[in-house]
């Protein structure tokens, strides 16, 4: 409560009275309490309010700078990182890998050394390989966050999809979330499962046979191959995209056969409970995971709320984060 007296005299807010992380890194939920995971929640919802407003801009960043590392394409998380940023006040830099001395043959360590040279205050990173993102935050001094790693973790994803299943009105221990597609090859369907348990809730994973994920026994998951099944009375059902970048051992079926088995479709959505909530971290594919009309249904789909709370909840951590 205190957080909303301080949103109506906006110039007191400063990062020394948000609350504090238990973590210096932002790469992974599994590091994260409980408490880390409400206090972002709280600031999240503070943002959100005033990213409604004609001026946008709550400075308490001014003067710190903010690097983009993505070493792999984005679209919601690059440019919502910068947004946050920038209506934060801080100086936000996105690094060009392809016009950077990485295409010259430097080592991932030795750029890493070149900017935290540059003395930034935190470093956003995306990496396609588990393990890069550690090597990189060993050699800055400044706090990093993930913005998704491999098949392993996306954290901030995480994170905005628990504040949107929240700002619904759902509460963690009493939903079940049914995860559904390519879960395989999702650092989504990870580190939401991750976090959502740690929450309380109960997690269903549903993937055709050949997106199982092998380590299927080591979480503590309801699984069906089958969709209708899979989301019968569910709260919330989470659809994948294929990750077809990295996909070189299944042999994927026809776009229409898997549409027909596993595409989310008014008709199957009725299983799942009336007012169920629609995800999807985006990019979604139409007509191929989710039926296009469905994706635009905003009964049922939050998609768009959920790149609208990416923003906030990416404000929460930056602000939460920087020293
Ligand atoms: N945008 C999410 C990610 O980076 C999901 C996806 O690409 O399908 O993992």
């Amino acid at each position: 409560m205190v957080l909303y007296n301080i949103l109506i005299t906006k110039p007191m807010l400063t990062i020394n009275n948000l609350p504090k992380l238990s973590v210096q890194n932002l790469s992974s939920v599994k590091d994260l309490t409980k408490a880390d995971v409400m206090s972002i929640i709280e600031v999240a919802n503070l943002f959100k309010k005033n990213n409604k407003e004609k001026n946008k801009n709550i400075p308490i960043l001014n003067g710190r700078t903010i690097i983009n590392l993505f070493f792999e394409p984005s679209t919601r998380t690059l440019i919502s990182f910068e947004v946050a940023a920038k209506r934060l006040g801080a100086d936000m830099i996105n690094m060009n890998i392809e016009g950077s001395s990485l295409r010259k043959g430097e080592t991932l360590i030795d750029t890493a050394d070149t900017l935290n040279a540059m003395n930034p205050d935190l470093v956003i990173i995306r990496h396609g390989s588990s393990g890069s993102i550690k090597e990189i935050s060993s050699r800055l001094k400044c706090p990093i966050i993930s913005a998704g790693e491999g098949t392993e973790e996306h954290p901030t994803q995480a994170l905005l999809d628990a504040y949107t299943i929240q700002d619904n009105q759902k509460k963690f221990e009493e939903i079940t979330v049914s995860i559904c597609g390519d879960i395989e090859h999702s650092r989504v369907a990870r580190s939401n499962y991750h976090l959502l348990k740690k929450m309380g809730s109960k997690i269903r994973f549903v993937t055709p046979d050949y997106f199982k994920p092998k380590d299927l026994d080591s979480f503590d998951v309801e699984y069906f191959d089958n969709l209708e099944l899979g989301i019968e009375s569910a709260d919330i059902v989470m659809m994948l995209r294929i990750q077809k970048e990295r996909i070189n051992d299944v042999n994927l079926p026809s776009i229409d056969e898997y549409f027909k088995h596993f595409g989310l479709t008014h008709k199957k959505l009725t299983n799942a409970k009336k007012d169920v909530l629609v995800m999807h971290p985006g990019p979604i594919n139409r007509n191929i995971e989710i039926e296009s009309s469905l994706a635009d249904d905003l009964d049922k789909s939050v998609i768009n709320e959920q790149v609208e709370n990416g923003v906030a909840v990416r404000m929460a951590c930056l602000a939460v984060m920087v020293k």
